[in-house]
């Protein structure tokens, strides 16, 4: 590996949340041979603006991300699901949205936010859409979620979880390449931003996934319930604000 195959391999492992990594000992014939756990190089500093390096597979896709993901049983996830939703929509979308996880639903028909907030989802970007004067319907944009797996009781994603699936979501985003994406709620914002912060702290200003500007809003699911329907503005808010950059 060159220098800068490493540095890459590294950032990109640092982007799923690993902290060590271990090199098996150079094949010198001095020791035994034996793999030993060695401190990962110190990374390099990070400038003020850092030069965004694409992490994925080189020619990666959408369907070869699909393919490499298979019949997959890497997490605990696997054992409840009936489905993998990997995601749907417009494979050259300028704007993706990122949800949590499947449920129900989707967990049945293997497409994302197809239950009662997909249909709420449907309707934010079909209606503020249309409302803007912006011609757009969801099936220009691409949908997918942290985890392709449904987690079981609709539980909130684990972080091996997310970590694990998260390298497909990042691969996912590196094939399409939007203009912005949308985190749906608090997990899509720490898989994607890699912050503790909450919605009500990130949302309403913007964000950044390498070099691509990220808007958070609520999660559907969220604005679903009777006693946040202030939040229903303000979600309106942020879509109208994330239409008009990726398609005025
Ligand atoms: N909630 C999500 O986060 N994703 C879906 O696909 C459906 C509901």
């Amino acid at each position: 590996m060159t220098k800068d195959e490493v540095r890459k391999y590294l950032e990109f492992y640092q982007d799923l949340g690993v902290k060590t990594v271990y090199r098996r000992a150079a094949p010198a014939g001095v020791n035994s041979g034996e793999p030993f756990p060695m401190a990962a190089p110190e990374p390099p500093a990070l400038s003020q603006q850092p030069v965004v390096l694409s992490l994925s597979p080189a020619h990666d896709s959408l369907f070869k991300i699909s393919d490499d993901i298979g019949d997959c049983k890497r997490c605990r996830l696997h054992e409840g699901r009936n489905r993998i939703v990997f995601g749907s929509g417009n494979e050259q979308a300028r704007l993706v949205f990122v949800g949590e996880g499947p449920g129900a639903d989707e967990d049945e028909q293997g497409m994302p936010f197809v239950g009662r907030a997909g249909q709420l989802l449907t309707q934010m970007i079909d209606g503020t859409a249309h409302k803007e004067g912006i011609p757009i319907q969801r099936k220009d944009v691409y949908i997918c979620n942290v985890v392709k797996c449904r987690p079981p009781g609709n539980r909130t994603p684990q972080p091996d979880e997310m970590e694990i699936c998260g390298q497909f979501l990042f691969r996912q985003l590196e094939a399409i390449r939007p203009k912005a994406i949308c985190a749906l709620g608090s997990t899509a914002a720490k898989a994607i931003l890699g912050t503790k912060e909450g919605v009500m702290k990130l949302r309403g200003s913007w964000q950044k996934w390498r070099d691509i500007p990220v808007i958070v809003t609520y999660h559907p699911s969220y604005l679903l319930r009777p006693y946040n329907q202030n939040a229903k503005k303000e979600a309106w808010e942020d879509l109208k604000k994330v239409l008009h950059y990726v398609y005025d």
